[in-house]
This record gives C-alpha cells, structure tokens and sequence, in this order.
C-alpha cells in the first residue's frame, strides 16, 4: 500500500464523518440536530487541522452555527443568542483558506449579522452585492424596514414558505393547470407533486415508474432507479429538498442557474429555489421517460425475452460513453469535484487517462476544469433528453411563456 493509499483512507473517513454530520443535520427539517452536530464536529477538531478536509471542515461548522442561529432567532426569539452564534459563525467561516469557498456564504452571514444589529443600510449594501441569498437578505431587509427591527421567524418564513404551487406560478396559470389535470383548489399543493401529474397527464407511459423520497444525499437530485430484472420496476429516487438546501446549490452553482434560466426563456432574476427544485426533479422524470420509451420499449416491441434486463444494459453502456468521453474521463463531475478535495486535480486528470493539455490546464486552473467536466457532461445526450423534459413542462404548463 503506497503512502497515497493510506492518505486516501483517513480522508475517507474524515469525510464519512462530515457526510454523516450533514446527514443528521439534514434529518430534521427544522435542523434542531444542528447543536449536536455543532459539538460532534469539535469534538473531532484535532483530526481536521491540517488535514485535506480542513477547509470542508471549518465549512460545515460555519453552516451548523448558523444553523443554531437560526433556531436561536426564528424558533426561541432569541435575537442576541443567534448574533452571537452568526459571529462564531463568521469566525469558522474565516479560517476556510482555498478556493473552496467560491460562494458568497461570509456576504449571507454578515448580512445576517446586519439584520440581527437591526442596521437596515449595512444589510441593504450587502444584499444589493451578494449574489448567493440575495432574495433571503432581501426578505429580511424589508422585514427590519417595515416594523424596524428583527424578527427573523417572519421575515426568513417569507422565503421557506416557498412550498406551494401559488407561489410558483400566478392564478391564471394554476387554473389553466385545474383544467388540464380536472383538478380543484391546487393552489396549496405540493408542486413537485403537480409536476408529477403534469408528467403524467401528458406522458402516460410514466405510470409504471416507482417514485421513492430519496434524503441521504445533500446536492443530489435524484437519480434513475433502472430494473435489475424483469420483476422490478423502473425507479425514481428524489430528493424533496428542503428550498434551504436549493438556496445553498444555487451559491455553489451559480452558473448552472444562469444555464437553466435560458433553457426556461426567463431573467436570472426570475430563478426562485422553488422553480429549481421543480426542474430538477422534472429533469430525473426525464431521465425515466428517456429510458422507458428509447431503451425498454423497442425491446419490448421487439418480443425481447428480457427487456428490462437488456435495456438497463443499453442505458449503462450509454451512460460509460458519455463518461469517457469527458475531459477527464470515466468520472461524473460531482464525483470528480469530491475526489478534488483528496487529491490535486492534475492527479487526478492524470490517473484517469486525461489528455496532457487538460491536465495543463487543471495544474493552472482547477476550478475552470472542473466546471468545464460539468459543462460537458450536460451536454451529453442523456442530460440533454432529461433536461429537454423537463424544459417542455415548466415552459409549457408551468411558466407558460412559451406562446
Ligand atoms: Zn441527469
């Protein structure tokens, strides 16, 4: 076992750790683990320093002690207990060194910090430069505006009470909604759960997928679940994301926001957490129909014994092509962005067979490869179809700005 070997396996750990920490904190959507957590991660402070993960460990402390603030502000009206946690928040945030914090999370803290201090002009200068929770720090501003000071349970619930059809889409689009789907009254519902019906309702072949809440992972959408044999079904595992979490991928993804807003036709502006979370879980639908009607269905018009079995082995064989035909190939970009954390890029371009001038550029610039494996791998056929889907609904049916 060579040195990297063993380097390799305490960085797992260590990073099995935070993943478990951000698990349990995910757990309860109100994130009261967040003081639990809190401790767990000092009390592990001794492994972390100078280690690998140490930017990825002063980050996720940042996020538990603004998590705490949270509930100190928004659950106890403990408006001094949250603005000392927002600090110790600020503190943690500060000692993150690399490049790893390319998002604006020490604007949103220090924003927040104004708020709690009730300075309206500090808050507003911050908001009008922070690009991450812009409209977070905006909910709180007018809040203070209006009644003059903090209380962060009604100005922050502005924006994570997010959660229902009517505030996505104005009244003539849900009544146009009511009549194509013969609903009623769908104002108040669940807009993944309408998405679902409007998949439904205009891709009948649907019906045979197995929808499955999916938790365990924090960026993850969602993925296929393709059959192993012809007893299973074909799956859907989906993250029903918390808008909080939408909020935090849009700052780690900001390009990828400005991607989806033109496939919608709509201003970035317009990109709330809610509509995102709705693409994204359209864009696994997509997936889903993608395989049922190019893989399954010829197969099984074709009188193929097995087709379940042999249309998984198709969508897998696509699915190896479209990684090996990366820039750094045979690994997906969320996978190749974790495994940067462990190893320099270069490396890792290198081990995976990587052409010399990508691995030039990953030595000059790490961040614009990795961001251009993720443009790519979007551009692959199956993120294609599966975001082509998803496009049709939201223009047609949810946004309806397509006439
Ligand atoms: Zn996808």
């Amino acid at each position: 076992m060579s040195t990297l070997d063993k380097e390799n396996i305490s960085a797992q750990e260590l990073s099995d750790f935070l993943q478990e920490i951000f698990r349990q904190d995910q757990s309860d959507p109100a994130r009261t683990k967040a003081y639990d957590c809190h401790e767990k991660l000092l009390a592990r402070q001794g492994d972390f320093l100078g280690s690998e993960l140490e930017d990825a460990y002063w980050d996720s402390l940042s996020r538990e002690a603004l998590h705490i603030a949270q509930i100190e502000a928004a659950m106890k009206h403990d408006h001094e207990s949250a603005l000392k946690y927002v600090r110790l928040a600020l503190d943690y945030a500060g000692r993150v060194q690399s490049g790893f914090y390319t998002f604006d999370w020490i604007n949103y803290l220090k924003g927040t910090e104004a708020y709690l201090l009730s300075d309206a002009e500090r808050l507003q200068a911050i908001a009008e430069g922070c690009d991450a929770n812009r409209n977070v720090l905006q909910n709180l501003l007018r809040g203070l505006r209006q009644s003059g000071a903090p209380d962060y349970a009604r100005d922050y619930s502005a924006v994570s009470a997010g959660a229902s059809l009517q505030d996505l889409m104005p009244q003539e689009n849900i009544e146009h909604l009511q009549r194509l789907l013969n609903l009623e009254n769908i104002g108040r519902a669940d807009p993944t759960e309408v998405a679902w019906q409007l998949a439904l309702h205009h891709y009948p072949e649907l019906a045979e997928v197995v929808r499955e809440k999916d938790t365990s992972s924090r960026f993850d959408g969602g993925s296929i679940v393709c059959p192993l044999n012809e007893d299973e079904p074909v799956g859907i595992k989906y993250n029903n994301f918390d808008l909080s979490v939408i909020e935090e991928l849009m700052q780690h993804r900001p390009k990828s926001v400005q991607l989806v807003a033109e496939r919608l036709g709509i201003p970035r502006e317009s990109m709330t957490p809610l509509l995102l979370k709705t693409f994204i879980f359209l864009h696994e639908v997509g997936h889903t129909y993608d395989y049922i009607t190019r893989f399954l269905r010829p197969l099984r018009e074709g009188q193929d014994p097995l087709p379940k079995t042999y249309a998984t082995a198709d969508w897998r064989t696509r699915f190896q092509d479209e990684l090996a035909a990366l820039p750094i190939p045979n690994m997906a970009p969320s996978q190749l962005r974790m495994f940067s954390i462990f190893a320099p890029l270069p490396e890792l371009a290198r081990q995976q067979g990587a052409k010399e001038e990508v691995i030039r550029r990953a030595e000059q610039d790490a961040e614009a490869v990795l961001q251009e494996q993720e443009e790519a791998y979007k551009r692959g056929e199956s993120e294609q179809r599966a975001d082509d889907f998803a496009t049709k609904i939201l223009r047609e049916d949810i946004l309806r700005n397509n006439a």
